[in-house]
Protein backbone atom coordinates (compact mmCIF):
# COMPACT_ATOMS: atom_id res chain seq x y z
CA UNK A 1 0.00 0.00 0.00
CA UNK A 2 1.53 3.24 -1.20
CA UNK A 3 0.31 5.31 1.10
CA UNK A 4 2.51 8.36 0.88
CA UNK A 5 2.22 8.74 -3.16
CA UNK A 6 3.33 12.29 -4.20
CA UNK A 7 0.23 14.04 -5.42
CA UNK A 8 -0.83 12.84 -1.55
CA UNK A 9 2.21 14.63 -0.21
CA UNK A 10 1.38 17.81 -2.50
CA UNK A 11 -2.17 17.72 -1.69
CA UNK A 12 -1.64 17.13 2.04
CA UNK A 13 -2.88 20.13 4.42
CA UNK A 14 -0.70 18.67 7.42
CA UNK A 15 2.52 18.69 5.20
CA UNK A 16 1.64 22.23 3.84
CA UNK A 17 1.09 23.16 7.84
CA UNK A 18 4.43 21.79 8.58
CA UNK A 19 6.34 23.38 5.52
CA UNK A 20 4.75 26.46 6.72
CA UNK A 21 5.67 26.10 10.38
CA UNK A 22 9.06 24.78 9.02
CA UNK A 23 10.13 28.07 7.01
CA UNK A 24 8.50 30.18 9.68
CA UNK A 25 10.62 28.86 12.33
CA UNK A 26 13.51 29.00 10.36
CA UNK A 27 12.90 32.64 9.47
CA UNK A 28 12.65 33.09 13.30
CA UNK A 29 15.19 30.95 14.21
CA UNK A 30 17.40 32.59 11.73
CA UNK A 31 16.34 36.12 12.86
CA UNK A 32 16.59 35.49 16.51
CA UNK A 33 20.11 34.21 16.34
CA UNK A 34 21.37 36.98 13.78
CA UNK A 35 20.08 39.62 16.41
CA UNK A 36 21.04 37.75 19.02
CA UNK A 37 24.69 37.35 17.76
CA UNK A 38 24.86 41.04 17.14
CA UNK A 39 23.74 41.69 20.65
CA UNK A 40 26.02 38.97 21.93
CA UNK A 41 28.79 40.80 19.48
CA UNK A 42 28.21 44.30 21.23
CA UNK A 43 28.03 42.49 25.10
CA UNK A 44 31.42 40.71 24.25
CA UNK A 45 33.25 43.81 23.08
CA UNK A 46 31.70 45.95 25.91
CA UNK A 47 32.73 43.11 28.27
CA UNK A 48 36.23 43.23 27.09
CA UNK A 49 36.13 47.28 27.14
CA UNK A 50 34.95 47.38 30.89
CA UNK A 51 37.63 44.38 31.71
CA UNK A 52 40.20 46.23 30.32
CA UNK A 53 39.11 49.35 31.80
CA UNK A 54 38.63 47.73 35.95
CA UNK A 55 42.21 46.61 35.41
CA UNK A 56 43.74 49.68 34.05
CA UNK A 57 42.37 51.81 36.80
CA UNK A 58 43.20 49.25 39.20
CA UNK A 59 46.79 49.35 37.60
CA UNK A 60 46.44 53.07 37.65
CA UNK A 61 45.91 53.26 41.61
CA UNK A 62 48.79 51.29 42.07
CA UNK A 63 51.26 53.10 40.35
CA UNK A 64 49.43 56.56 42.25
CA UNK A 65 49.79 54.41 45.80
CA UNK A 66 53.49 54.00 44.82
CA UNK A 67 54.44 57.71 44.03
CA UNK A 68 52.88 58.89 47.08
CA UNK A 69 54.20 56.17 48.93
CA UNK A 70 57.47 57.88 47.78
CA UNK A 71 56.74 61.36 48.47
CA UNK A 72 55.60 60.56 51.99
CA UNK A 73 58.84 58.28 52.82
CA UNK A 74 60.63 61.52 51.57
CA UNK A 75 58.99 63.82 53.67
CA UNK A 76 58.96 61.64 56.53
CA UNK A 77 62.94 61.71 55.76
CA UNK A 78 63.18 65.21 55.39
CA UNK A 79 61.83 64.81 58.91
CA UNK A 80 64.64 63.18 60.65
CA UNK A 81 66.66 64.44 62.76
CA UNK A 82 69.74 63.09 61.24
CA UNK A 83 68.85 65.25 57.79
CA UNK A 84 68.09 67.97 59.75
CA UNK A 85 71.23 68.37 61.62
CA UNK A 86 72.71 69.12 58.46
CA UNK A 87 75.56 67.44 58.97
CA UNK A 88 77.30 66.05 56.30
CA UNK A 89 79.11 63.12 58.13
CA UNK A 90 75.74 62.31 59.89
CA UNK A 91 73.24 62.67 57.02
CA UNK A 92 75.55 61.11 54.16
CA UNK A 93 75.94 58.35 56.67
CA UNK A 94 71.90 57.77 57.46
CA UNK A 95 71.06 57.78 53.75
CA UNK A 96 73.53 55.23 53.10
CA UNK A 97 72.40 53.38 56.23
CA UNK A 98 71.14 49.94 55.50
CA UNK A 99 67.62 51.43 56.59
CA UNK A 100 67.77 54.02 54.37
CA UNK A 101 69.11 53.12 51.24
CA UNK A 102 66.90 49.99 50.77
CA UNK A 103 64.01 52.43 50.44
CA UNK A 104 65.74 53.35 47.11
CA UNK A 105 66.37 51.42 43.63
CA UNK A 106 69.34 51.51 41.73
CA UNK A 107 69.86 54.76 40.22
CA UNK A 108 67.93 56.34 42.18
CA UNK A 109 69.67 59.12 43.95
CA UNK A 110 68.56 60.84 47.06
CA UNK A 111 70.95 64.31 48.11
CA UNK A 112 70.30 67.00 50.98
CA UNK A 113 71.16 70.64 50.03
CA UNK A 114 72.15 73.12 52.53
CA UNK A 115 69.96 76.72 53.27
CA UNK A 116 72.21 77.58 50.03
CA UNK A 117 71.27 74.88 48.36
CA UNK A 118 74.79 73.54 47.99
CA UNK A 119 75.06 69.62 48.17
CA UNK A 120 75.36 68.73 51.89
CA UNK A 121 75.82 64.62 50.70
CA UNK A 122 74.11 62.36 48.89
CA UNK A 123 73.46 58.34 49.06
CA UNK A 124 75.86 57.82 46.12
CA UNK A 125 78.87 55.63 47.00
CA UNK A 126 81.38 57.50 45.25
CA UNK A 127 80.65 60.12 47.88
CA UNK A 128 80.35 63.54 46.50
CA UNK A 129 79.45 62.98 42.65
CA UNK A 130 77.43 65.85 41.34
CA UNK A 131 74.16 65.18 40.68
CA UNK A 132 71.51 67.05 38.74
CA UNK A 133 68.03 67.76 39.70
CA UNK A 134 65.69 69.45 37.00
CA UNK A 135 63.93 71.17 39.76
CA UNK A 136 64.10 74.76 40.96
CA UNK A 137 65.02 74.65 44.58
CA UNK A 138 63.55 78.12 46.01
CA UNK A 139 60.11 76.79 44.35
CA UNK A 140 59.87 73.94 46.66
CA UNK A 141 56.76 74.18 48.60
CA UNK A 142 57.83 73.60 52.52
CA UNK A 143 54.01 72.29 52.52
CA UNK A 144 54.13 68.82 50.00
CA UNK A 145 56.93 67.70 48.06
CA UNK A 146 57.61 69.55 45.01
CA UNK A 147 57.88 66.97 41.69
CA UNK A 148 59.75 67.86 38.33
CA UNK A 149 58.40 67.10 35.17
CA UNK A 150 59.68 63.55 33.46
CA UNK A 151 63.13 63.68 32.51
CA UNK A 152 65.94 61.61 30.85
CA UNK A 153 68.66 60.36 33.45
CA UNK A 154 71.93 59.95 32.54
CA UNK A 155 71.30 56.59 32.01
CA UNK A 156 68.41 57.50 29.40
CA UNK A 157 65.76 55.94 32.19
CA UNK A 158 62.49 58.48 32.44
CA UNK A 159 63.03 60.01 35.69
CA UNK A 160 61.03 62.66 38.11
CA UNK A 161 62.76 64.34 41.18
CA UNK A 162 60.87 65.15 44.21
CA UNK A 163 61.86 67.82 46.73
CA UNK A 164 61.10 68.64 50.08
CA UNK A 165 62.27 71.34 52.79
CA UNK A 166 64.27 70.37 55.47
CA UNK A 167 63.31 73.00 58.26
CA UNK A 168 66.41 73.78 60.28
CA UNK A 169 66.07 76.81 62.75
CA UNK A 170 69.84 77.38 64.12
CA UNK A 171 70.85 76.59 59.81
CA UNK A 172 67.70 77.65 57.79
CA UNK A 173 65.92 75.59 55.52
CA UNK A 174 67.60 73.14 53.30
CA UNK A 175 66.45 70.67 50.74
CA UNK A 176 66.43 66.93 50.63
CA UNK A 177 65.72 66.02 46.47
CA UNK A 178 65.40 62.34 45.08
CA UNK A 179 64.43 60.98 41.87
CA UNK A 180 61.63 58.69 41.21
CA UNK A 181 62.77 55.92 38.69
CA UNK A 182 59.95 54.34 36.49
CA UNK A 183 62.11 51.37 36.97
CA UNK A 184 60.03 51.01 40.16
CA UNK A 185 57.08 50.57 37.73
CA UNK A 186 58.57 47.93 35.70
CA UNK A 187 57.06 44.87 37.43
CA UNK A 188 53.34 46.86 37.67
CA UNK A 189 53.83 47.13 34.19
CA UNK A 190 55.10 43.80 32.87
CA UNK A 191 52.80 41.78 35.10
CA UNK A 192 49.79 43.38 33.42
CA UNK A 193 47.97 41.74 30.90
CA UNK A 194 45.77 43.13 28.81
CA UNK A 195 44.05 39.86 27.10
CA UNK A 196 46.21 37.23 25.62
CA UNK A 197 48.36 39.15 23.37
CA UNK A 198 47.45 42.80 24.69
CA UNK A 199 50.21 45.52 25.16
CA UNK A 200 50.71 48.10 27.99
CA UNK A 201 52.32 51.41 27.14
CA UNK A 202 52.83 54.66 29.60
CA UNK A 203 53.44 57.97 28.61
CA UNK A 204 53.31 61.38 29.59
CA UNK A 205 51.14 64.38 28.66
CA UNK A 206 53.79 65.01 26.12
CA UNK A 207 52.92 61.89 24.66
CA UNK A 208 56.59 60.84 25.15
CA UNK A 209 56.89 56.86 25.92
CA UNK A 210 57.88 55.86 29.47
CA UNK A 211 57.06 52.28 29.12
CA UNK A 212 56.85 50.03 26.48
CA UNK A 213 57.25 45.89 26.73
CA UNK A 214 59.77 46.03 23.97
CA UNK A 215 61.76 48.41 25.69
CA UNK A 216 65.30 47.87 24.68
CA UNK A 217 64.07 49.61 21.08
CA UNK A 218 61.62 52.21 23.07
CA UNK A 219 63.68 53.39 26.23
CA UNK A 220 67.11 53.98 24.67
CA UNK A 221 66.02 57.44 24.32
CA UNK A 222 62.98 59.96 23.84
CA UNK A 223 60.37 58.31 21.91
CA UNK A 224 56.94 59.64 21.12
CA UNK A 225 53.54 57.83 20.56
CA UNK A 226 53.56 59.08 17.24
CA UNK A 227 55.70 57.01 16.36
CA UNK A 228 53.73 53.57 17.34
CA UNK A 229 50.33 55.34 15.39
CA UNK A 230 48.70 56.84 18.11
CA UNK A 231 50.01 60.28 17.41
CA UNK A 232 46.57 61.57 17.29
CA UNK A 233 45.91 60.38 20.65
CA UNK A 234 45.10 63.28 23.69
CA UNK A 235 46.21 61.42 26.48
CA UNK A 236 44.46 63.86 28.90
CA UNK A 237 41.30 63.83 26.96
CA UNK A 238 38.64 61.91 29.28
CA UNK A 239 36.38 60.23 26.91
CA UNK A 240 35.36 56.87 29.03
CA UNK A 241 32.90 54.45 27.43
CA UNK A 242 33.47 55.48 23.73
CA UNK A 243 34.74 52.14 22.56
CA UNK A 244 37.41 52.53 20.03
CA UNK A 245 39.81 51.07 17.89
CA UNK A 246 42.89 51.87 16.47
CA UNK A 247 45.14 50.63 13.65
CA UNK A 248 49.28 51.49 14.53
CA UNK A 249 52.10 51.63 12.55
CA UNK A 250 52.68 47.74 12.43
CA UNK A 251 49.57 46.77 11.16
CA UNK A 252 47.39 45.72 13.99
CA UNK A 253 44.63 46.81 15.02
CA UNK A 254 43.47 47.63 18.75
CA UNK A 255 41.25 48.11 21.01
CA UNK A 256 42.10 51.52 23.15
CA UNK A 257 41.43 51.51 26.77
CA UNK A 258 43.87 54.22 28.61
CA UNK A 259 44.00 56.44 31.64
CA UNK A 260 45.97 59.29 32.75
CA UNK A 261 46.69 60.86 36.27
CA UNK A 262 47.42 64.12 36.17
CA UNK A 263 49.22 64.69 39.53
CA UNK A 264 51.99 62.20 38.51
CA UNK A 265 51.72 63.06 34.75
CA UNK A 266 51.22 59.46 34.06
CA UNK A 267 48.82 58.15 30.96
CA UNK A 268 48.07 54.12 30.65
CA UNK A 269 47.50 53.05 27.18
CA UNK A 270 45.95 49.83 27.21
CA UNK A 271 46.38 47.79 23.70
CA UNK A 272 44.42 44.82 22.93
CA UNK A 273 44.22 43.33 19.62
CA UNK A 274 41.52 43.46 17.94
CA UNK A 275 41.67 39.92 16.14
CA UNK A 276 41.32 38.55 20.15
CA UNK A 277 37.85 40.68 20.06
CA UNK A 278 36.87 38.88 16.95
CA UNK A 279 38.09 35.52 17.94
CA UNK A 280 35.22 35.77 20.79
CA UNK A 281 32.40 37.39 19.10
CA UNK A 282 32.87 34.56 16.14
CA UNK A 283 32.95 31.92 18.84
CA UNK A 284 29.37 33.63 19.79
CA UNK A 285 28.66 33.27 15.95
CA UNK A 286 29.85 29.70 16.04
CA UNK A 287 27.40 28.61 18.97
CA UNK A 288 24.77 30.76 17.46
CA UNK A 289 25.34 28.71 14.63
CA UNK A 290 25.11 25.54 16.05
CA UNK A 291 22.00 26.61 18.01
CA UNK A 292 20.55 27.42 14.45
CA UNK A 293 21.88 23.94 12.87
CA UNK A 294 20.41 22.04 15.73
CA UNK A 295 17.18 23.95 15.64
CA UNK A 296 17.01 23.66 12.15
CA UNK A 297 17.51 19.51 12.28
CA UNK A 298 15.06 19.17 15.56
CA UNK A 299 12.67 21.07 13.57
CA UNK A 300 12.86 18.80 10.72
CA UNK A 301 13.14 15.75 12.65
CA UNK A 302 9.66 17.13 14.29
CA UNK A 303 8.45 17.42 11.41
CA UNK A 304 9.31 13.89 9.89
CA UNK A 305 8.13 12.85 12.85
CA UNK A 306 4.89 14.60 12.31
CA UNK A 307 4.63 12.85 8.85
CA UNK A 308 5.34 9.34 9.98
CA UNK A 309 2.63 9.33 13.01
CA UNK A 310 -0.16 11.44 11.12
CA UNK A 311 0.39 11.53 7.54
CA UNK A 312 1.43 7.60 6.51
CA UNK A 313 -1.73 6.41 9.33
CA UNK A 314 -4.48 8.73 7.70
CA UNK A 315 -3.07 8.17 4.11
CA UNK A 316 -3.07 4.18 5.05
CA UNK A 317 -6.42 5.03 6.36
CA UNK A 318 -7.85 6.80 2.94
CA UNK A 319 -6.33 3.41 1.12
CA UNK A 320 -8.51 1.80 2.98
CA UNK A 321 -11.62 3.54 2.88
CA UNK A 322 -11.06 3.59 -0.35
CA UNK A 323 -10.71 0.15 -1.10
CA UNK A 324 -13.90 -0.35 0.47
CA UNK A 325 -15.54 2.39 -1.68
CA UNK A 326 -14.51 0.65 -4.55
CA UNK A 327 -16.68 -2.31 -3.19
CA UNK A 328 -14.22 -4.79 -1.71
CA UNK A 329 -16.48 -4.52 1.78
CA UNK A 330 -14.85 -7.86 3.36
CA UNK A 331 -11.37 -6.41 3.41
CA UNK A 332 -10.03 -6.91 7.25
CA UNK A 333 -10.75 -4.39 9.57
CA UNK A 334 -7.92 -1.52 9.47
CA UNK A 335 -4.81 -2.01 12.10
CA UNK A 336 -3.17 0.92 13.38
CA UNK A 337 -0.33 0.50 15.83
CA UNK A 338 -1.90 3.01 18.44
CA UNK A 339 -5.33 2.73 20.49
CA UNK A 340 -5.10 6.18 22.21
CA UNK A 341 -4.32 9.02 20.24
CA UNK A 342 -6.56 10.84 17.72
CA UNK A 343 -5.96 8.26 14.89
CA UNK A 344 -5.90 5.26 16.99
CA UNK A 345 -9.76 6.37 18.02
CA UNK A 346 -10.53 7.73 14.13
CA UNK A 347 -9.35 3.72 13.35
CA UNK A 348 -11.36 2.39 16.22
CA UNK A 349 -14.61 4.30 15.38
CA UNK A 350 -14.51 3.47 11.82
CA UNK A 351 -13.80 0.07 12.22
CA UNK A 352 -17.13 0.03 14.24
CA UNK A 353 -18.99 1.69 11.09
CA UNK A 354 -17.05 -0.89 8.86
CA UNK A 355 -18.59 -3.86 10.95
CA UNK A 356 -21.87 -1.90 11.19
CA UNK A 357 -22.20 -1.69 6.89
CA UNK A 358 -20.73 -5.22 6.71
CA UNK A 359 -23.39 -6.82 8.99
CA UNK A 360 -26.51 -4.62 7.60
CA UNK A 361 -24.81 -5.35 4.07
CA UNK A 362 -25.17 -8.90 4.99
CA UNK A 363 -28.78 -8.77 6.57
CA UNK A 364 -30.14 -7.04 2.67
CA UNK A 365 -28.23 -9.84 0.67
CA UNK A 366 -29.87 -12.39 2.77
CA UNK A 367 -33.13 -10.57 2.44
CA UNK A 368 -32.60 -9.84 -1.47
CA UNK A 369 -31.85 -13.53 -1.97
CA UNK A 370 -34.90 -14.43 -0.16
CA UNK A 371 -36.78 -12.09 -2.72
CA UNK A 372 -35.11 -13.54 -5.48
CA UNK A 373 -36.30 -16.81 -4.73
CA UNK A 374 -39.72 -15.94 -4.25
CA UNK A 375 -39.72 -13.52 -8.02
CA UNK A 376 -38.12 -16.73 -9.34
CA UNK A 377 -41.24 -18.69 -8.07
CA UNK A 378 -43.44 -16.54 -8.95
CA UNK A 379 -41.95 -16.22 -12.49
CA UNK A 380 -41.89 -19.63 -13.06
CA UNK A 381 -45.32 -20.25 -11.88
CA UNK A 382 -46.74 -17.40 -14.05
CA UNK A 383 -44.50 -18.73 -17.06
CA UNK A 384 -46.30 -22.14 -16.79
CA UNK A 385 -49.56 -20.64 -16.17
CA UNK A 386 -48.87 -18.18 -19.28
CA UNK A 387 -47.43 -21.91 -21.42
CA UNK A 388 -50.56 -23.36 -20.71
CA UNK A 389 -52.78 -20.57 -21.32
CA UNK A 390 -50.77 -20.77 -24.56
CA UNK A 391 -51.21 -24.00 -24.95
CA UNK A 392 -55.28 -23.22 -24.36
CA UNK A 393 -55.29 -20.82 -26.89
CA UNK A 394 -53.75 -22.93 -29.54
CA UNK A 395 -55.14 -25.83 -28.39
CA UNK A 396 -59.11 -27.25 -29.34
CA UNK A 397 -60.88 -28.29 -26.26
CA UNK A 398 -63.07 -30.96 -28.36
CA UNK A 399 -60.17 -32.89 -30.16
CA UNK A 400 -57.28 -31.51 -28.57
CA UNK A 401 -55.93 -30.70 -31.73
CA UNK A 402 -54.32 -27.12 -32.71
CA UNK A 403 -56.93 -24.50 -33.37
CA UNK A 404 -57.25 -22.26 -36.79
CA UNK A 405 -54.98 -19.51 -35.03
CA UNK A 406 -52.26 -21.82 -34.34
CA UNK A 407 -52.42 -23.77 -37.61
CA UNK A 408 -52.20 -20.10 -39.55
CA UNK A 409 -49.00 -19.36 -37.65
CA UNK A 410 -47.72 -23.28 -38.44
CA UNK A 411 -48.51 -22.32 -42.02
CA UNK A 412 -46.62 -18.74 -42.09
CA UNK A 413 -43.46 -20.22 -40.27
CA UNK A 414 -43.70 -22.99 -43.28
CA UNK A 415 -43.96 -20.59 -45.74
CA UNK A 416 -40.81 -18.68 -44.52
CA UNK A 417 -39.09 -22.18 -44.67
CA UNK A 418 -39.79 -23.12 -47.85
CA UNK A 419 -38.94 -20.20 -48.86
CA UNK A 420 -35.42 -20.91 -47.41
CA UNK A 421 -34.92 -23.99 -48.14
CA UNK A 422 -36.62 -23.54 -51.27
CA UNK A 423 -38.77 -26.82 -50.33
CA UNK A 424 -42.51 -27.23 -51.44
CA UNK A 425 -45.73 -28.14 -48.96
CA UNK A 426 -48.87 -29.04 -49.49
CA UNK A 427 -52.63 -28.48 -47.52
CA UNK A 428 -55.24 -30.89 -47.36
CA UNK A 429 -58.85 -29.49 -46.62
CA UNK A 430 -60.78 -31.65 -44.56
CA UNK A 431 -64.99 -31.70 -44.00
CA UNK A 432 -67.04 -34.61 -42.48
CA UNK A 433 -69.96 -35.39 -44.99
CA UNK A 434 -73.75 -34.75 -43.90
CA UNK A 435 -72.34 -34.11 -40.08
CA UNK A 436 -75.45 -32.10 -39.27
CA UNK A 437 -77.31 -35.27 -40.12
CA UNK A 438 -75.10 -36.97 -37.51
CA UNK A 439 -75.66 -34.33 -35.09
CA UNK A 440 -79.51 -34.83 -35.94
CA UNK A 441 -79.68 -38.48 -35.57
CA UNK A 442 -77.49 -39.28 -33.10
CA UNK A 443 -77.34 -36.00 -30.43
CA UNK A 444 -75.00 -33.29 -30.42
CA UNK A 445 -72.58 -35.46 -28.02
CA UNK A 446 -72.17 -38.43 -30.98
CA UNK A 447 -71.68 -35.62 -33.08
CA UNK A 448 -68.63 -34.49 -30.65
CA UNK A 449 -67.74 -38.21 -30.01
CA UNK A 450 -67.29 -38.40 -34.00
CA UNK A 451 -65.47 -35.42 -34.33
CA UNK A 452 -62.84 -36.61 -31.53
CA UNK A 453 -62.91 -39.80 -33.65
CA UNK A 454 -61.98 -38.58 -36.58
CA UNK A 455 -59.29 -36.31 -35.86
CA UNK A 456 -57.82 -38.98 -33.62
CA UNK A 457 -57.80 -41.51 -37.09
CA UNK A 458 -56.29 -38.72 -39.01
CA UNK A 459 -53.86 -37.65 -36.78
CA UNK A 460 -52.73 -41.45 -36.57
CA UNK A 461 -51.99 -41.45 -40.26
CA UNK A 462 -49.62 -38.55 -40.36
CA UNK A 463 -45.77 -37.95 -39.78
CA UNK A 464 -44.50 -36.94 -37.20
CA UNK A 465 -43.63 -33.39 -38.10
CA UNK A 466 -46.92 -33.48 -40.42
CA UNK A 467 -49.78 -30.66 -38.64
CA UNK A 468 -53.43 -31.59 -38.24
CA UNK A 469 -55.47 -28.68 -37.21
CA UNK A 470 -59.33 -28.52 -36.95
CA UNK A 471 -60.11 -25.35 -38.62
CA UNK A 472 -63.73 -24.92 -38.47
CA UNK A 473 -66.72 -27.09 -37.03
CA UNK A 474 -66.16 -30.48 -38.68
CA UNK A 475 -63.23 -29.06 -40.66
CA UNK A 476 -59.60 -30.38 -40.36
CA UNK A 477 -56.83 -28.92 -41.76
CA UNK A 478 -53.83 -31.01 -42.67
CA UNK A 479 -50.20 -29.51 -43.29
CA UNK A 480 -47.59 -31.48 -45.30
CA UNK A 481 -44.01 -30.39 -45.38
CA UNK A 482 -41.63 -31.08 -47.62
CA UNK A 483 -44.87 -32.98 -49.95
CA UNK A 484 -45.74 -32.38 -53.47
CA UNK A 485 -49.37 -32.13 -54.18
CA UNK A 486 -49.71 -35.24 -56.07
CA UNK A 487 -48.03 -37.19 -52.50
CA UNK A 488 -50.40 -35.04 -50.57
CA UNK A 489 -53.80 -36.88 -52.70
CA UNK A 490 -51.96 -39.90 -51.60
CA UNK A 491 -52.03 -38.91 -48.11
CA UNK A 492 -55.50 -37.68 -48.21
CA UNK A 493 -56.83 -40.90 -49.67
CA UNK A 494 -55.57 -43.00 -46.77
CA UNK A 495 -57.69 -40.36 -44.50
CA UNK A 496 -60.76 -40.96 -46.85
CA UNK A 497 -60.88 -44.60 -46.75
CA UNK A 498 -59.73 -45.11 -43.17
CA UNK A 499 -62.89 -43.11 -42.26
CA UNK A 500 -65.27 -44.79 -44.87
CA UNK A 501 -63.71 -47.75 -42.99
CA UNK A 502 -64.28 -47.25 -39.54
CA UNK A 503 -67.12 -47.36 -37.52
CA UNK A 504 -67.49 -44.95 -34.39
CA UNK A 505 -69.69 -46.54 -31.58
CA UNK A 506 -71.20 -43.88 -29.35
CA UNK A 507 -73.70 -44.71 -26.41
CA UNK A 508 -74.59 -48.60 -28.34
CA UNK A 509 -74.60 -46.89 -31.38
CA UNK A 510 -72.71 -47.63 -35.05
CA UNK A 511 -72.19 -44.56 -36.76
CA UNK A 512 -70.16 -44.12 -39.99
CA UNK A 513 -69.31 -40.99 -41.52
CA UNK A 514 -67.19 -39.96 -44.83
CA UNK A 515 -64.59 -37.26 -45.40
CA UNK A 516 -64.18 -34.78 -48.42
CA UNK A 517 -60.63 -33.45 -48.58
CA UNK A 518 -59.38 -30.60 -51.60
CA UNK A 519 -55.68 -30.50 -51.93
CA UNK A 520 -53.33 -27.62 -53.02
CA UNK A 521 -49.53 -27.21 -53.01
CA UNK A 522 -48.13 -23.84 -51.49
CA UNK A 523 -47.11 -21.88 -54.52
CA UNK A 524 -45.06 -18.61 -53.57
CA UNK A 525 -46.68 -16.47 -56.50
CA UNK A 526 -50.07 -17.07 -54.96
CA UNK A 527 -49.51 -16.87 -50.66
CA UNK A 528 -50.88 -18.84 -48.16
CA UNK A 529 -53.56 -18.02 -47.87
CA UNK A 530 -54.49 -18.14 -51.21
CA UNK A 531 -53.61 -21.89 -51.16
CA UNK A 532 -55.88 -22.52 -48.73
CA UNK A 533 -58.76 -20.80 -50.32
CA UNK A 534 -57.72 -23.32 -53.06
CA UNK A 535 -57.75 -26.10 -51.01
CA UNK A 536 -61.01 -25.05 -49.81
CA UNK A 537 -62.15 -25.18 -53.21
CA UNK A 538 -61.50 -28.07 -54.36
CA UNK A 539 -63.27 -29.55 -51.57
CA UNK A 540 -66.32 -27.43 -52.30
CA UNK A 541 -65.96 -29.35 -55.97
CA UNK A 542 -65.64 -32.34 -54.14
CA UNK A 543 -69.04 -32.21 -52.17
CA UNK A 544 -70.78 -30.40 -55.34
CA UNK A 545 -69.46 -34.08 -56.90
CA UNK A 546 -71.01 -36.37 -54.39
CA UNK A 547 -69.10 -35.89 -51.45
CA UNK A 548 -66.31 -38.77 -49.87
CA UNK A 549 -63.69 -37.93 -52.47
CA UNK A 550 -60.15 -35.98 -53.14
CA UNK A 551 -59.88 -33.47 -55.01
CA UNK A 552 -56.75 -31.88 -56.01
CA UNK A 553 -56.54 -28.34 -57.48
CA UNK A 554 -53.47 -27.65 -59.91
CA UNK A 555 -52.78 -25.31 -62.71
CA UNK A 556 -56.38 -23.44 -62.23
CA UNK A 557 -58.27 -26.45 -62.08
CA UNK A 558 -59.61 -29.11 -60.12
CA UNK A 559 -59.28 -33.01 -60.65
CA UNK A 560 -60.21 -36.01 -58.62
CA UNK A 561 -57.99 -38.25 -57.33
CA UNK A 562 -57.73 -41.19 -59.48
CA UNK A 563 -57.21 -43.39 -56.62
CA UNK A 564 -60.93 -42.24 -55.00
CA UNK A 565 -62.34 -42.91 -58.58
CA UNK A 566 -60.65 -46.31 -58.43
CA UNK A 567 -62.66 -47.37 -55.08
P1 LIG B 1 -72.01 -31.19 -45.89
O1 LIG B 1 -71.90 -32.63 -46.36
O2 LIG B 1 -72.45 -30.35 -47.06
O3 LIG B 1 -70.83 -30.75 -45.27
O4 LIG B 1 -73.19 -31.12 -44.96
P2 LIG B 1 -73.06 -30.93 -43.42
O5 LIG B 1 -74.29 -31.19 -42.75
O6 LIG B 1 -71.86 -31.61 -42.86
O7 LIG B 1 -72.77 -29.34 -43.33
P3 LIG B 1 -73.33 -28.21 -42.51
O8 LIG B 1 -72.52 -27.03 -42.66
O9 LIG B 1 -74.78 -27.95 -43.01
O10 LIG B 1 -73.46 -28.68 -41.06
C1 LIG B 1 -72.43 -28.72 -40.16
C2 LIG B 1 -72.86 -29.03 -38.86
O11 LIG B 1 -71.86 -29.34 -37.91
C3 LIG B 1 -73.63 -27.91 -38.24
C4 LIG B 1 -73.24 -27.93 -36.80
O12 LIG B 1 -74.31 -28.02 -35.93
C5 LIG B 1 -72.38 -29.08 -36.67
N1 LIG B 1 -71.33 -28.83 -35.73
C6 LIG B 1 -70.37 -27.87 -35.83
N2 LIG B 1 -69.54 -27.93 -34.80
C7 LIG B 1 -69.98 -28.95 -33.97
C8 LIG B 1 -69.51 -29.52 -32.77
O13 LIG B 1 -68.54 -29.12 -32.19
N3 LIG B 1 -70.15 -30.59 -32.30
C9 LIG B 1 -71.24 -31.10 -32.90
N4 LIG B 1 -71.82 -32.14 -32.38
N5 LIG B 1 -71.68 -30.55 -34.00
C10 LIG B 1 -71.06 -29.52 -34.58
MG1 LIG C 1 -68.62 -27.94 -43.20
MG1 LIG D 1 -69.79 -31.28 -43.60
Amino acid sequence: MSSLRLSNITNSIIIKSLLLLIVSMLLIVTIGTYFFTQKQMKTTLKLSYDTNETQLQQLANTVNNEMEQFASRLTLLAKTSEIQSMDKLTAAGYLKSYNISSLFISGESISLFDRNFNLVCNNSMLGSAKITYPIEFNKISPHRPTISPWYRDTDGTPKRAFGVVVSDRAHGDGRLVANFSIRRLWKNFSDYKVGQNGILIACNSQGEILYHPNMRKWLDGVHKLSELGLGDMNIKQDDKNNIQFLKLDNGTTYLINRSFNPSYDLGLIALQPKSEIDAMVSSVKHISRIILYCSIIAILLVSLWQILIVCKPLNNLIDHISQITEGNIDIEEFKSKRSQDEIGRLSKVFNQMHATIKRQIKELNEHRALLEKEVKERTFELEQANKKLDIISRTDELTQLPNRRDMQRTIEKEVERSKRLEKVFSIIFIDIDYFKRVNDTYGHAAGDAVLKSVASTIRSLLRKYDVLARYGGEEFLTLLPETEQRDAAHVAERFRKQIENQTIFFSGQEIKVTITLGVAQFDSNLGAEKCIQLADKALYEGKEHGRNRVIIWENDKSFESTESTQS
